[in-house]
């Protein structure tokens, strides 16, 4: 079975997704985490992202999702790079570097071996990301897109943000969001879209436990 759930930044697909594939045993393959790494290998090695990826510079990148006690450890060439990653300067490059044709084959093709190694093996996969339900697995089980006010979503990142002791202003990250949305949409391979048939939940006034028993309940068949 492979559930996948789409959605715009921080309208809590990562959190969400972590727990439903904690409920129901299955991978949980956080695919944003993927783009980020090809970002940061971008920056790491003073490659000009808009310009100068291409297949032979991706090569030299590889990348790793290992399942962890937290949800998904990232290895970009070996090493951890989860607390990296995380920054605003990757989240801002990892939209750019995820419009070019040869990043998205070489992610997708990646996403596609994971899930299918372990439903090959009988296991269940949350996969997470923009074009799940639309590219990676059109035929999926079950597909949601996760929806919620840019302004509620830039709240919910500052506290995030700020149990994590990083100093964030929310009306920059209100921009930051609005902005990698635009670039997510509107570029011309696989944007950030509903597919026909994903269910859409609006998170701006659920709970947490709301939105993971949406999911869960459609899932289960009560939904
Ligand atoms: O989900 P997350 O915010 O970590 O994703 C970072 C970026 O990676 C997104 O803004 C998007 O540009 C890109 N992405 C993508 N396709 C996916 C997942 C993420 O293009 N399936």
């Amino acid at each position: 079975m492979i559930i996948a759930i789409d959605g715009p930044a921080g309208s809590g697909k990562s959190s969400t997704a972590r727990e439903v594939a904690k409920r129901t045993n299955s991978l949980y393959i956080d695919t944003g985490a993927m783009y980020r790494a090809v970002a940061l290998f971008t920056i790491e090695n003073g490659i000009d992202a808009h310009l100068e990826i291409s297949e032979s510079v991706l090569s030299h990148v590889h990348i790793r999702l290992e399942p962890s006690d937290s949800g998904v450890d990232v290895y970009l060439n070996g090493s951890n790079v989860n607390d990296k990653i995380r920054g605003s300067e990757v989240s801002e490059l990892s939209s750019v570097v995820s419009s070019n044709r040869d990043v998205r084959n070489k992610m997708v093709s990646i996403q596609r071996e994971m899930a299918l190694e372990c439903v090959n093996k009988g296991g269940s996969v949350v996969m997470e990301g923009r074009d799940i339900g639309t590219v990676v697995f059109p035929d999926a089980e079950f597909k949601f897109f996760l929806i919620a006010d840019p302004k509620v979503r830039a709240q919910r990142r500052a506290v995030q943000l700020k149990e994590k002791g990083v100093p964030a202003s929310e009306a920059s990250l209100y921009q930051e969001i609005v902005d990698r949305d635009g670039r997510d949409e509107s570029r011309e391979l696989s944007p950030l879209k509903k597919a026909e048939t994903a269910i859409e939940i609006d998170t701006s006034d659920l709970s947490f436990e709301e939105q993971v028993e949406n999911i869960i309940s459609v899932i289960k068949g009560n939904g």
